[in-house]
């Protein structure tokens, strides 16, 4: 089944990634972090509320992989941060990473992931990972290895979500509007969108009663509604460039503004949220492989 794509293809050649630029700020992120898995209190395990602070810190280790001195890595990594939707091949999402890198192949010789990036397999990627790493904690809660795991493995899904939650990690105009056939003018509206949580500290005016973290099932027909939603405020957030040139020169923040990083900052939480909620769900009932269960006296053992 294909999903059908928001927006419209443009006939750009030659964009730069996005590799240089980070979605909300390393602050951003574990603020969002740190209040989703509150969010979850009650209804996940006592350890991930007892270590979400490093939880939190944790959820920037996905951009420190971008590391110029590490190029495999980053090479790796970075197209998993954005997805430019206007660059969909077809225009359409295809179901699997798989899928989305040999449409990419047939669609021509110029493009390849990292122009069109892989964020949203990313993000289901992730929260199977941390289904997995649940699953192994259930088998054995008092193993502080397998929480560590779950911790790790809780905090880069939470990354990924919260890009995607950023809609310049959704578009060709990720850093200023790009122009047919050239790369990004990088007019600085990418940074100035990052810093927006820890200027505005939209945390202290977001109530999240009456909103609750959901099974998000099926898992990635939500995640691509998620992604289609902050794609949707790319336009929104061009007609308040001129207010955040103002605040970045030391002026008020606009209503507008305010009322734009609240939106995406209680966007980010929840998404981040219902993730892990949806991977602990179905850690319940996923399957391991007696070869694969956690041994109490870890170790190589004759057979
Ligand atoms: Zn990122």
């Amino acid at each position: 089944m294909k999903t059908p794509r928001v927006g419209l293809v443009l006939g750009i050649v030659a964009l730069s990634s996005t590799s240089l630029l980070r979605a909300w700020d390393s602050h951003g992120h574990q603020v969002v972090t740190l209040e989703a898995v509150e969010l979850l209190a009650g209804e996940l395990p006592e350890f991930l509320q007892e270590d979400r602070n490093q939880l939190a810190w944790d959820s920037i280790e996905p951009d420190l992989m971008r590391n110029d001195a590490l190029p495999h890595l980053r090479d790796r990594e970075a197209p998993d941060h954005y997805l430019n939707v206007e660059l969909l091949p077809g225009g359409e999402f295809p179901e699997t990473r798989a899928e989305l890198l040999r449409s990419i192949d047939r669609s021509g010789p110029d493009k390849g992931v990292e122009q069109v990036g892989a964020l949203p397999f990313a993000v289901v990627e992730a929260t199977q990972r941390l289904t997995l790493a649940f699953a192994l904690y259930r088998q054995q809660p008092s193993s502080r290895h397998l929480q560590a795991k779950a911790i790790i493995y809780a905090a880069h899904l939470a990354h990924y979500a919260e890009d995607l939650c950023q809609p310049l990690h959704t578009t060709i105009h990720y850093d200023g509007r790009a122009i047919e056939g050239r790369s990004s003018p990088h007019s600085g509206i990418h940074q100035q969108v990052d810093r927006l949580i820890g200027r505005l500290e939209p945390q202290e005016e977001v109530s999240f009663e009456g909103l609750e973290p959901r099974e998000l099932e099926p898992l990635f027909a939500a995640v691509i509604e998620e992604l289609e939603r902050s794609h949707s405020q790319v336009e929104r957030l061009y007609g308040l460039e001129e207010d955040l040139v103002a605040l970045e020169a030391g002026g008020e923040p606009s209503s507008e503004l305010r009322s734009f990083t609240r939106e995406r900052f209680r966007a980010a939480v929840l998404f981040s949220a219902s993730l892990i909620l949806t991977a602990w769900q179905d850690s319940e009932a996923l399957h391991l492989p007696d070869w694969g269960l956690p041994d109490p006296a870890p170790g190589l053992h004759p057979r």
